[in-house]
C-alpha cells in the first residue's frame, strides 16, 4: 500500500483586485488575480513596466491588504490577521528582495545579511551571515558598506538577508534586474535550489 500526502499550497490567491485613489479617479492595478504557490514551486510574474508586478508582490508578501479578493497563507485567511499577526508571519515565514533592495546604509554588507536573524535573537547571526555572503559570492565584499557596492551587488546582497533566516517563501521583485546575465543565471540557480531543499516556493 503506498500513501500519498499531498503538501497544501504555501499561499493562494483568489480574486485580488487593487485600486489607488489618483488625481481624478480610481486607479484599478489589479483586477481579479488567482494565484497559487506550492511548496517547491518558482513562479514568474512577467509583464511591462507600470502593469502591477510590484503591487500584487506586496500584496502576496502581506505588505499591503487587497482592496478586494481573498489571500490565505496555508489554511488563514490574511483579513483575519491583525498588522502585528501579519509581521510575525512576514518575519517567520517571507523572505523579500525588494526592487530597491533596502539595505541599511550604515551597516556593512555581512550586518545587514545579519539583522533579520539578530532581531529574532538568533545567537548564530554573524556565522550564517558568513555562510550566506559566500553562497552569493562576495565574500570578500563582507565589511563593505551599501554605497562601496555595485547595484548588482547590493542585489545579492539583499538576496542573501532574504535567504539567510530559511524563509518558506521567497518574493523578489525583479531578480535579476540589476544583474549581468552570467551573475543572473547563478542567483536564479542558487535561490530556488536553496529553496527546494526547504520545500519552500518562489515567486
Ligand atoms: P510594475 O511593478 O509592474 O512596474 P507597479 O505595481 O509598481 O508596476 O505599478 C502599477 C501601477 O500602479 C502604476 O501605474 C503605478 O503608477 C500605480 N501605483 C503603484 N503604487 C501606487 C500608489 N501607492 N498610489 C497610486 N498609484 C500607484
Ligand atoms: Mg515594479
Amino acid at each position: 500500500m503506498s500513501v500519498v500526502v499531498r503538501s497544501s499550497p504555501i499561499l493562494v490567491g483568489r480574486a485580488l483586485t487593487k485600486s489607488w485613489t489618483v488625481p481624478g479617479g480610481r486607479l484599478e492595478v489589479l483586477k481579479g488575480v488567482d494565484i497559487t504557490v506550492e511548496p517547491g514551486q518558482t513562479v514568474a510574474i512577467i509583464g511591462p513596466s507600470g502593469s502591477g508586478k510590484s503591487t500584487l508582490l506586496g500584496i502576496l508578501g502581506a505588505l499591503d491588504r487587497p482592496t478586494s479578493g481573498e489571500l490565505m497563507i496555508g489554511n488563514t485567511d490574511t483579513a483575519r490577521l491583525s498588522d502585528h499577526e501579519l509581521a510575525k508571519w512576514r518575519g517567520k515565514s517571507l523572505g523579500i528582495v525588494f526592487q530597491q533592495f533596502h539595505l541599511m546604509p550604515s551597516l556593512t554588507a555581512l550586518e545587514n545579511i545579519a539583522l533579520p536573524l539578530e532581531i529574532a535573537g538568533d545567537r548564530e547571526a554573524l556565522k550564517k551571515a558568513t555562510d550566506a555572503i559566500g553562497e552569493v559570492g562576495l565574500f570578500e565584499r563582507k565589511n563593505h558598506l551599501p554605497k562601496e557596492l555595485s547595484g548588482g551587488e547590493c542585489q545579492r546582497i539583499a538576496l542573501a538577508r532574504a535567504l539567510v533566516t530559511k524563509p518558506k517563501l521567497l518574493l523578489a521583485d525583479e531578480p535579476s534586474g540589476s544583474l549581468d546575465p552570467k551573475t543572473g543565471e547563478q542567483i536564479a540557480n542558487l535561490s530556488p535550489t536553496a529553496h527546494r531543499e526547504e520545500s519552500g516556493g518562489v515567486v
